[in-house]
């Protein structure tokens, strides 16, 4: 090792799901929306002057953090908008976890929260979840420098209640308590605790246009929470990148949160789709928890998943699979179109008669 090699800050990177470079694959392995965006953003797009590129945007990407406000009835001053929810998240673990207790969060969640507190030097510990892939509230009171989970969870698509994560901030008034909501859309009306943000200063609600507005190629997320707070995370973001949104994301953005019936639609569409594949993998006697995000995480009785994730790889099907303590008996599938998801149970019919 080279000298230099001491200085450098060394990490164990975050592995994303394969983003294949061939054609005709049904990518079920990163929870992408396969339907296309609204309209208006095609609108948005075509309508762009491309002069406009040699400007810079907006630092305050306005525009699109006005049309959030509007859409969520919150004030401007409590949205912050980032590069995916991604960016979000790691601007807030960079802002809010600077304690020198440790962050909480579950065992089995999203793989990306240790990645950043390592990255950060964060100490944090990992809480087991409890049967079923529950969150048990008990476990998040005791000391800590912060907390952090998804709901629904991911990979297990569990959705915990309003009140169940209120007893979590109420417990916790010393620390932020952010929610990831990337998930949210998917599980039905009124399942969001953005209400709780008129209770608690200290509650930050994070979501995404990856999933239920089907832009994960445009890198699009935000938080929102009390003025304090955003205040703080912009503070962070404008020490590190002033132009965070390029201008083409800015307006393409702005008017797809606009288009709530064609929003409302899509997610329908893809409940219904997931209720359904509930059945047909249930059917073949797949076990998961009930799943109210859009993906299931199926455990294949018949078969190891490890075999069952390379058999549907090599039929030119993608799903997720970690070969790790606890899940390594699981698949993650990402509800496609119902022809989509019609392919993959043909499939699996294939594989398990093979067997
Ligand atoms: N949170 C969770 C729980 C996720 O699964 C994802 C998607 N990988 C993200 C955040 C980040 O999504 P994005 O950066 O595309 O908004």
């Amino acid at each position: 090792m080279a000298a230099w090699e001491n200085n450098v800050r060394k990490v164990v990177p975050y592995t994303p799901g394969e983003q294949p470079k061939e054609s005709g694959i049904i990518k079920l392995n990163t929870n992408e929306n396969p339907y296309p965006p609204s309209p208006a953003v095609k609108a948005a797009y075509d309508a762009f002057d491309n002069a406009e590129m040699r400007l810079y945007p907006a630092p305050d990407a306005s525009e699109l953090v006005d049309a959030i406000a509007e859409t969520y009835g919150v004030n401007s001053s409590q949205v912050f908008v980032g590069v995916g929810s991604d960016d979000v998240i790691s601007m807030a673990f960079m802002t809010f976890f600077g304690s020198e207790k440790p962050v909480l969060f579950p065992d089995i969640t999203y793989s990306f929260y240790d990645v950043w507190a390592e990255v950060y030097g964060i100490p944090y510990v990992q809480v087991p979840l409890k049967k079923g892939f529950r969150i048990d509230p008990g476990d998040y009171v005791r000391p800590n420098g912060g907390i952090i989970f998804p709901n629904p969870n991911a990979p297990t698509g569990v959705l915990e209640s309003t009140d169940m994560i209120e007893t979590v901030i109420a417990e916790n008034p010393d620390s932020v308590v952010i929610i990831d909501e990337a998930y949210i859309d998917f599980a039905g009306k009124g399942k969001s605790v953005l209400p709780l943000l008129s209770k608690y200063e200290n509650l930050l609600v994070v979501q995404t246009f990856s999933k239920s507005r089907s832009m994960a190629g445009m890198r699009i997320g935000f938080a929102i929470g009390s003025e304090k707070l955003i205040k703080y995370m912009n503070d962070v973001k404008f020490s590190v990148n002033s132009y965070t949104m390029n201008r083409v994301t800015i307006k393409c953005g702005a008017a797809a949160v606009r288009d709530t019936e064609y929003f409302e639609s899509t997610v329908a569409k893809i409940v219904k789709t997931r209720e359904n594949a509930k059945k047909e993998l249930a059917a073949r006697g797949f076990t998961f928890p009930d799943s109210q995000s859009n993906f299931i995480f199926a455990s294949p009785t018949k078969l190891p998943a490890g075999k069952v994730f390379e058999e549907l790889k090599k039929r030119k099907i993608y799903v997720r699979y970690w070969d790790k303590p606890v899940i390594r008996d699981h698949l993650r599938i990402t509800i496609g179109t119902d022809d989509e998801m019609n392919a993959l149970f043909k499939a699996l019919d294939e594989i398990f008669k093979e067997a």
